[in-house]
């Protein structure tokens, strides 16, 4: 370990009455020691060198990873978008963007980094059709990946392999597999392997899309056909969602796929088997399909989902606390050290970036925050950072 001087400004140690490691390794009363940007030594008690900053009786955490949002939606929040069905809602959603003035849609995009950042999100997935929200993350405090998205029979996609390095990694996202032809979902699929990166696709969301792909007719072949997206090459009807983009090829470790409302646990042993990720947005669920994915039985057999809270055009927040809250209210069964796990170092593996960030290992990104948690005890610490159970505000510690 490196010894650090009194007089290095580089240098801080952080103090709490707790820091929370991960969800299994907790601290009372402990320390964080941060040095040239990194965590140099986590540890309890009193810290020799460097100036300390005491930040109070809470808890010093992992920044949240967000691992699916859409933030050029954000302007669209509390625009009353149907929910009576979700055609009706997607329909809807296309309009009112397409009529938004561009200067609309950034400053909301800007607005909801803000609100990420000072609910504790450090990295997040975004996934961008129109591709306006590359350049607010890069000038953010944000890590993680961009993920331009495609859909319809069209490609003509670039990725430079050197953005690897960066703090903002740009990758690809298909749609879903009843948006995107499968030449497409393909294509993408080995551009994004090429250059070693996750492919983010919706997968398994709604009626309208398990309808159309076991018949290759009804409403969504309409709504397909009105908006110009021709599917008879699709090789339509198919299997289910995964079996079908198993067969395709899309299934691996570097594919992160998000919903999975309806799968059942086949469809999970061949997520399992291919070592893929999924992203779950339950209070989008909760709002556009009034259906939650089986997260006991994705658990049951040894998934490790992480949590996206989807956009503001279907919740009501960008805070992965009322993610969290949301999912013990709706599962109290689940311990809440598993759904912390969700929130934090789930999501970093699946956007890569567990060397840097989901933890506060030594080694790992010196920027975490602080929850006003008021606590006697480990088991009530972790209930109240999930049930959001503070009542001032968090501190972003960078
Ligand atoms: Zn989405």
């Amino acid at each position: 370990m490196l010894t650090l001087s009194k007089t290095n400004k580089s240098s801080a140690v952080h103090r709490a009455g707790w820091i929370l490691v991960d969800p299994w390794t907790i601290i009372k009363n402990g320390y964080v020691r941060v040095c040239n940007g990194l965590i140099e030594e986590v540890g309890q008690g009193h810290p020799g060198g460097g100036q300390v900053i005491d930040h109070g009786p809470g808890v010093i955490m992992p920044c949240f990873v967000n691992a699916h949002t859409h933030l050029e939606l954000c302007a669209l929040k509390g625009r009353a978008l149907s929910d009576k069905g979700f055609r009706l809602w997607v329909e809807q959603l296309i309009n009112l963007r397409d009529a938004e003035e561009m200067e609309n849609l950034l400053k909301g995009a800007k607005q909801g980094v803000k609100e990420l950042i000072e609910s504790g999100t450090g990295v997040v997935g975004e996934i961008s059709t129109l591709g306006i929200t590359k350049d607010i993350l890069i000038s953010s405090s944000l890590a993680g990946i961009w993920f331009k998205e495609y859909l319809g029979n069209n490609f003509s996609a670039e990725i430079r392999c050197n953005e690897k390095k960066r703090r903002i990694v740009t990758s690809l996202a298909a749609h879903a597999p009843h948006t995107t032809a499968p030449e497409l979902l393909m294509n993408l699929k080995n551009v994004a392997k090429k250059n070693n990166l996750p492919l983010s696709i919706h997968v398994a969301e709604s009626e309208d899309e398990i309808r159309f792909l076991s018949t290759g007719k009804g409403e969504w072949a309409d709504f397909l056909s009105e908006r110009g997206i021709g599917f008879s090459g699709w090789g339509l009807p198919v299997e289910s969602s995964v079996k079908y983009l198993n067969r395709l090829g899309l299934l691996d470790k570097k594919t992160l796929t998000v919903h999975l409302i309806h799968a059942d646990k086949d469809d999970f042993e061949i997520l399992l088997r291919n070592n893929v990720f999924v992203c779950l947005c339950f209070r989008s669920n909760h709002y556009l399909h009034q259906r939650l994915p089986d997260l006991t039985g994705m658990l049951d057999v040894g998934l490790k989902p992480c949590l996206g809270t989807d956009s503001l055009a279907c919740v009501d927040s960008l805070s992965m606390f009322d993610e969290t809250a949301f999912i013990s209210n709706a599962f109290p069964l689940i311990p809440p050290s598993e759904i912390l796990a969700m929130a934090t170092i789930n999501g970093a593996n699946a956007l890569n970036v567990e060397d840097r960030f989901g933890t506060l290992d030594p080694g790992k990104n010196g920027q975490f925050f602080y929850v006003p948690v008021n606590v006697s005890g480990r088991k009530n610490l972790l209930e109240a950072i999930v049930n959001k159970e503070f009542t001032s505000d968090c501190k972003v510690i960078t």
